[in-house]
């Protein structure tokens, strides 16, 4: 309480509230007890003056003896007067003057200033010169001669029992202020100051930290309701919002710093330290995914001479345009930043190959020469392209970039337009491969083009058995420079490229027309099996293709095999099952290469309407007993090494085999006939002879030769069958 009471007294408006009510109980009490004091006094004398006058009057009264004169008489009232309490002195004169009679101390009244005792009626009170006395004169006229009576009394003893009044009254006062004045702070602290001085305080700290303001809320209990609580409810719900409106602004200004840390202005582009961070992450996706990723950047050339030419804003103009026309040509994941005065880079994520960025590069290179209008005049400008491609050139951001750059500065000793690799590898292959893109749009025309064909042997019981039961249509590329250019080396580049729809129609016509001139020759021709590849088979148009191809040359679909990797055909399941009955409403032969190499999810083999699972040869090397590749080993290793490459031989034959044997009894399970690919020694093929494979191609049976050689291995069939 005490606390409460000098923690109020500590606080301004607590001592101004205590001073004013000390004030004002006290400015109460003098209004009361001035007057009553005079009153006090005044009853006072006016007791003393009564008592007097009814001595005197009761000495008078009681009778004198005979034959006093008026002159004793006087004496004696006089002498009684002054034995009373408070009377000091008397004096009594007679009427007319005639002598008077003293007593006690010398009163200051005379004859000549005391009224005449005749005329002199009502009773009169007279302070003394010295101020320390009262005179009172009266006249008493009870019996006998009337006499003019003057009583001395003391005007202090007057005061000393005023002032014992007073203090009496004063210390009852004080008391009363003391408790009012407590009472008064107590309540007052309890109900106003202390709710008072936590507000003060309260906004004093949200004040000086007004982004947390929510931390310093009253939290008034709701049982409390009056103006004061709904000040502070008020005060609180201010206070939250402070908080909450200075934590969005906190938050924009962090956004918009963070992005102008990130970010050059003219573009909006990240700059050089977010594409660090960005190819950072992409880099580490890239290495989870075990996907790969290119960094290409990009140099606009002679860029000083727009700004010369043109002006600096038509400069900034075209930045902004490049920057929009490469923000354009790369997909969803990929990036665009803008590292340096006029040099972009953009970070590629998954780009098909190789092939893929050096395309992604052309591509935005043709885009930026597009002509832009600016300033009233068309502009063209070129670049050159430096490329670093993850894992090979290196394993972290800051190592990507900085072989891009090198790449970059080295196509710049280079003609204007130059795309350049960071490794020098790269950089050939991506130029065989944009050799091979440009020479193969020419070898279709120039009939450079030529479909062999290596047959298929359906197994029998005993090699007796064995008959040819089809043929595989393989693509050769009759370079006029380099010969014969296997389809490893330019398949993937024209199905980068988009060629690979031209070129797999021109088989699928060449393989129809094929088997429609053996059967005019009368060979009796064993249906032939095309190759599709990934985007032929996501055409659209394959079947219809298929179709008027087959009818052109006047063949059955029976003559016709589809043969689709296995990677294609489970990229997407739900569309390549739709395909996969689109073809075989046509009538063709299905079946899924390479199998064994891809996702193999035997559950979705099933939900393919196909004929045949062709096993890969990866799978069917290591298989039979192998004496060939022994001989092989020793002869490679030393002694030492002899039982080590066994061992290894042997776990990878029993690899093989596990897989071969699951294949076929799938096939067999699904009523689907299994080939076995590669198929080079004998110990293989009587290997899967006796595992009850189906078919067999490979070597063993036949190479892939050109039409003409596999139509003299039919005629030569067909003699021996004579
Ligand atoms: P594939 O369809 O799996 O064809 C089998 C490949 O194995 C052929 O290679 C063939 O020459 C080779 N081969 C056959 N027997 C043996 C053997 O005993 N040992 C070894 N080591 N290899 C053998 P090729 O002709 O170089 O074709 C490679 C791939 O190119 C083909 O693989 C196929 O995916 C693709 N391809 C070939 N022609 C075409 C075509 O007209 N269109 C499409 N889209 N792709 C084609
Ligand atoms: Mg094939
Ligand atoms: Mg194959």
């Amino acid at each position: 309480m005490l606390r409460d009471i000098a923690r109020s007294l500590k606080s301004r408006l607590g001592r101004r509230v205590g001073v004013t009510v000390l004030l004002l109980i006290l400015g109460v009490e003098i209004a009361i007890f001035i007057p009553s004091a005079l009153r006090l006094r005044e009853d006072m004398i006016g007791a003393l003056e009564e008592r007097v006058r009814a001595v005197a009057d009761a000495a008078l009264d009681g009778g004198s003896p005979v034959g006093t004169t008026a002159g004793d008489r006087a004496a004696r009232l006089a002498a009684h007067l002054v034995r009373q309490e408070g009377v000091r002195g008397a004096a009594v004169f007679r009427s007319g003057g005639a002598g008077a009679a003293r007593a006690g101390e010398p009163v200051e009244t005379t004859e000549e200033t005391a009224p005449s005792a005749i005329g002199a009626v009502q009773p009169e009170r007279r302070v003394t010169s010295d101020g320390a006395h009262y005179e009172l004169v009266w006249r008493t006229g009870a019996t006998g001669e009337p006499l003019l009576v003057v009583a001395r009394t003391d005007r202090q003893t007057l005061s000393a029992s005023l002032a014992y009044f007073a203090l009496r009254v004063g210390g009852l006062v004080s008391i009363i202020i003391v408790v009012v004045t407590v009472g008064v702070m107590l309540s007052l602290h309890r109900l106003v100051l202390r709710p008072v001085l936590a507000l003060h305080r309260s906004m004093r700290a949200a004040t000086a930290d007004p982004d947390n303001a929510d931390s310093y809320l009253l939290g008034m209990p709701p049982t409390r309701r009056d103006e004061l609580a709904d000040v502070l409810t008020a005060h609180d719900a201010m206070l939250a919002r402070v908080a909450e409106s200075k934590r969005a602004d906190r938050a924009r200004a962090e956004d918009r710093a963070l992005w102008l840390s990130r970010h050059e202005p003219l573009t909006a582009l990240p700059n050089r330290a977010y594409l660090a961070e960005i190819l950072g992450r992409a880099v580490a996706q890239a290495a989870r995914a075990r996907q790969g990723l290119a960094v290409l950047t990009i140099d606009i050339a002679r860029f000083r001479s727009v700004n010369d030419g043109y002006g600096a804003s038509a400069g900034d103009a075209a930045l902004r345009e490049v920057a929009r026309r490469l923000l354009s040509a790369v997909r969803p994941g990929d990036a665009v930043a803008r590292i340096g005065g006029d040099i972009f880079a953009v970070v590629m994520a998954s780009p098909a190959e190789p092939g893929g960025a050096a395309a992604a590069a052309r591509r935005m290179l043709d885009l930026i020469e597009k002509p832009f209008a600016i300033e009233g005049a068309d502009l063209a400008l070129r670049g050159r392209v430096g490329i670093s491609i993850h894992p090979d050139d290196g394993a972290d951001a800051a190592a990507l970039l900085q072989a891009a750059e090198m790449a970059l500065a080295g196509a710049k000793r280079e003609a204007i337009g130059t795309i350049r690799f960071a490794s020098a590898a790269m950089t050939l292959e991506a130029r065989r491969r944009q050799r091979i893109e440009s020479e193969l749009g020419r070898a279709i025309e120039r009939g450079e083009l030529e479909l062999f064909y290596q047959p298929k042997l359906s197994l029998g019981a005993n090699p007796a058995l064995d008959r040819l039961s089809g043929a595989e249509a393989l693509i050769r590329w009759r370079h006029p420079e380099r010969g014969l250019v296997s389809p490893g080396e330019f398949i993937p580049v024209a199905e980068a490229s988009g060629q690979i729809i031209a070129i797999g129609l021109w088989a699928i016509e060449q393989a129809c027309w094929q088997v429609a001139r053996w059967d005019r020759e009368g060979l009796s021709a064993p249906r032939v099996a095309v190759n599709i590849s990934a985007q032929q088979f996501r055409d659209p148009h394959l079947p219809a293709h298929v179709a008027r191809a087959m009818a052109d040359a006047g063949i059955g679909a029976d003559r016709i095999e589809l043969e689709i990797t296995e990677t294609t055909a489970m990229s997407d399941v739900e569309s390549a099952a739709a395909t996969i009955a689109a073809l075989k409403m046509l009538g063709v032969t299905l079946s899924i290469d390479d199998f064994g190499t891809g996702y193999s999810s035997l559950s979705y083999l099933r939900r393919f309407a196909i004929d045949a699972i062709k096993l890969d040869q990866s799978f069917v090397r290591p298989l039979g007993d192998g004496a060939n590749d022994q001989a092989a080993g020793s002869a490679r290793g030393g002694v030492g090494d002899h039982a080590a490459v066994e061992t290894e031989a042997s776990r990878e034959r029993g690899h093989a085999e596990a897989i071969s044997e699951a294949v076929l009894g799938l096939g067999r399970s699904l009523g689907k006939k299994v080939i076995a690919e590669g198929v080079e020694r004998a110990d293989q093929l009587d290997y899967l002879r006796t595992s009850g494979c189906d078919e067999v191609q490979g070597y063993l049976v036949g190479r892939p030769v050109p039409a003409l050689e596999f139509g003299e291995i039919l005629r030569a069939g067909l003699k021996r069958a004579a």
